[in-house]
């Protein structure tokens, strides 16, 4: 079987964008709100040379228990499932509680995390990014899943941990 890339974060922070990038498809739905589409989509991907499967979390419907509870359910789902994690932040945004609960997931399962510190448009947002070095899960990757910027780098570091 494929190594898996799990993609998680709250909602809006550009998880589906972020997928299509790396797949070269536009597959993952991109919403501006989140709307409804199935919890977790896997799709194959090439990278390096390496082949791997990507797996898109999220499009969850709000439900009685919220969206926090939704988020971190949905998270550890796909935490269990992956060999690495891409964790994806809105650098514009900075750490949000709901941010804060998936890292606690991520520290718990052991497995190795690439932080992408998303919506870095512009040089400008890269200070947003160094802020997010205060998660405790290393070097912040500032990218811009909307146009491409950084995300060479950030699959580069996707394949060291995968
Ligand atoms: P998801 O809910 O995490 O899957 O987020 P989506 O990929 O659906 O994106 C949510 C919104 O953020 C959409 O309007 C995207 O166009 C926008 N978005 C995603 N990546 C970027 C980015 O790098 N820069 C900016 N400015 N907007 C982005
Ligand atoms: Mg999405």
């Amino acid at each position: 079987p494929l190594p898996v890339l799990a993609v998680v974060g709250r909602p809006n922070v550009g998880k589906s964008t972020l997928v299509n990038r790396i797949i070269g498809r536009r597959e993952a739905v991109v919403e501006d709100k989140p709307g409804v589409t199935r919890d977790r989509v896997s799709y194959p991907a090439e990278w390096g040379g390496r082949n791997f499967m990507v797996v898109d979390t999220g499009g969850w419907e709000v439900d009685a228990r919220g969206l926090d509870a939704r988020v971190a359910e949905q998270s550890e789902i796909a935490i269990g499932l992956a060999d690495a994690i891409m964790f994806v932040v809105d650098a514009t945004v900075g750490p949000t509680a709901t941010d804060e609960k998936v890292v606690k997931l991520l520290r718990k399962s052991g497995k190795p995390v690439v932080l992408c510190a998303n919506k870095v448009d512009g040089p400008r947002a890269e200070a947003d990014a160094s802020e997010l070095w205060s998660l405790g899960l290393g070097e912040p990757y500032p990218v811009s899943a909307l146009h491409g910027r950084g995300t060479g780098d950030l699959l580069e570091a996707a394949m060291k941990a995968l």
